[in-house]
C-alpha cells in the first residue's frame, strides 16, 4: 500500500518536474525564437455557408512555433504560459503584424482583400498603445481597420469588465471589426450581450461537437442562433468537423463556419489555393 502510494506519488513528481522543464525551456527560448522568426502564422478559413456554395468570408491567425529542437509547437503548450508571465504581446504584437502585411500581399496578388482575424489576450485590451499600433499596421500595409479584424475572448470580459468594455467601444467606433471569441464558454451572460461593443459572435466548439448526435445540444444552438438574429449580431460556428454538424447549422440559420470540414489552419502558401478558386470564378 505504502509502496505504491509512493510510487504513484514520484511518477506525478517526475511529471511535474518534466512539465516544468518544458515550460522553462519554452521561456528561455522566447527571445531568440522571436529573432530567428520562428514564429509561424497558419490561417483558418471562415466560410460564409449561407451561400451555395458556401464562399470564402474571411480567415483566422493562429500562431505556432517551429522550434528547431522540439518541431511545430501548437499554440495551447505557449500562448497560456506567455500570458501567465506577461511576455504574451511579443508574440500577438508578431502575429498582428504578419497578418496585416499578408493582407495587403494577397491584396496585390488577387486583387481582392481577404479580411484577417486576429487574437488578443487580456494583456493586449489594456495596452495603452493599442490602438496606436493596429492603427500603424493598417496605415503601414494600406489597409482598412475592417480588413484586420479583432478576436476578444469572452473570458477576458470578466474583471474590468467596464475598461475594457471602453476600449472595445473605441475600437469599433474606429472601424474595427470585433468578435467575440469561445463565446459561451465563460460566464458572460446572454443578458450583457445586446449591450456589448461587439460585431460578431465565435460560438465555441463545446456547442457545436454534438449537435450531430445530441437533440439537446443541437436545441441549444438553435436557441442561441435565434437571440443573435434578434440582435442582428451574425454567428460564426467554431470548430465544425463532419458534414452533418454543417447542414444542421445551416438549416438552423447560422451564418459562418469555421472548421476541420472546411480546412485546418494552413501556412500562408497552401491558404491561397482558397483565394485562387474563388477569385477564379
Ligand atoms: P481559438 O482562438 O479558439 O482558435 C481556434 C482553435 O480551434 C485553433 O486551435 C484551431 O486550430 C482549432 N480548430 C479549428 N477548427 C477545428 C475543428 O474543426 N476541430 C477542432 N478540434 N479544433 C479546431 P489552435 O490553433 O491550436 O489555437 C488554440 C488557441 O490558442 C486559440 O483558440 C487561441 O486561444 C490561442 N491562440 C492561437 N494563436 C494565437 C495568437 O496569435 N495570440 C493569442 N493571444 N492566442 C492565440
Ligand atoms: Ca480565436
Ligand atoms: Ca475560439
Ligand atoms: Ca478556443
Amino acid at each position: 500500500m505504502v509502496r505504491g502510494t509512493n510510487r504513484h506519488l514520484m511518477v506525478y513528481n517526475d511529471e511535474m518536474r518534466s512539465r516544468e522543464t518544458y515550460s522553462q525551456r519554452l521561456l528561455n527560448d522566447l527571445r531568440k525564437a522571436v529573432e530567428r522568426r520562428e514564429f509561424k502564422v497558419y490561417y483558418q478559413p471562415k466560410f460564409n455557408i449561407q451561400c451555395d456554395p458556401p464562399r470564402l468570408d474571411s480567415a483566422e491567425a493562429l500562431v505556432r512555433w517551429q522550434h528547431p529542437e522540439l518541431g511545430l509547437i501548437p499554440p495551447g503548450d505557449f500562448i497560456p504560459l506567455f500570458e501567465r508571465n506577461g511576455q504574451i504581446e511579443i508574440i500577438d504584437k508578431y502575429v498582428w503584424a504578419e497578418a496585416a502585411r499578408q493582407i495587403a500581399v494577397w491584396k496585390e496578388k488577387y486583387g481582392v482583400t481577404v479580411p484577417v482575424s486576429v487574437n488578443l489576450s487580456r494583456i493586449d485590451m489594456f495596452d495603452p498603445k493599442l490602438e496606436e499600433i493596429l492603427d500603424g499596421l493598417v496605415k503601414e500595409n494600406g489597409l482598412s481597420g475592417h480588413a484586420l479584424r479583432l478576436e476578444v475572448t469572452e473570458s477576458a470580459y470578466t474583471e474590468n469588465a467596464e475598461e475594457l468594455l471602453a476600449v472595445m467601444a473605441r475600437l469599433r467606433n474606429k472601424g474595427y471589426e470585433i468578435e467575440m471569441d469561445d463565446f459561451g464558454s465563460g460566464y458572460s451572460s446572454l443578458g450583457a450581450l445586446s449591450s456589448m461593443p461587439v460585431d460578431v459572435l465565435k460560438m465555441d466548439r463545446s456547442f457545436v461537437m454534438n449537435i450531430d448526435n445530441d437533440e439537446k445540444d443541437l436545441r441549444l444552438v438553435e436557441l442561441i442562433l435565434d437571440i443573435a438574429r434578434n440582435l442582428r449580431m451574425p454567428v460564426i460556428a467554431e470548430g465544425v468537423e463532419t458534414e452533418s454538424q454543417l447542414t444542421l447549422l445551416k438549416n438552423a440559420g447560422c451564418d459562418f463556419v469555421q472548421g476541420y470540414c472546411f480546412s485546418r489552419p494552413l501556412p500562408p502558401e497552401e491558404f491561397e489555393a482558397f483565394i485562387a478558386r474563388e477569385t477564379e470564378s
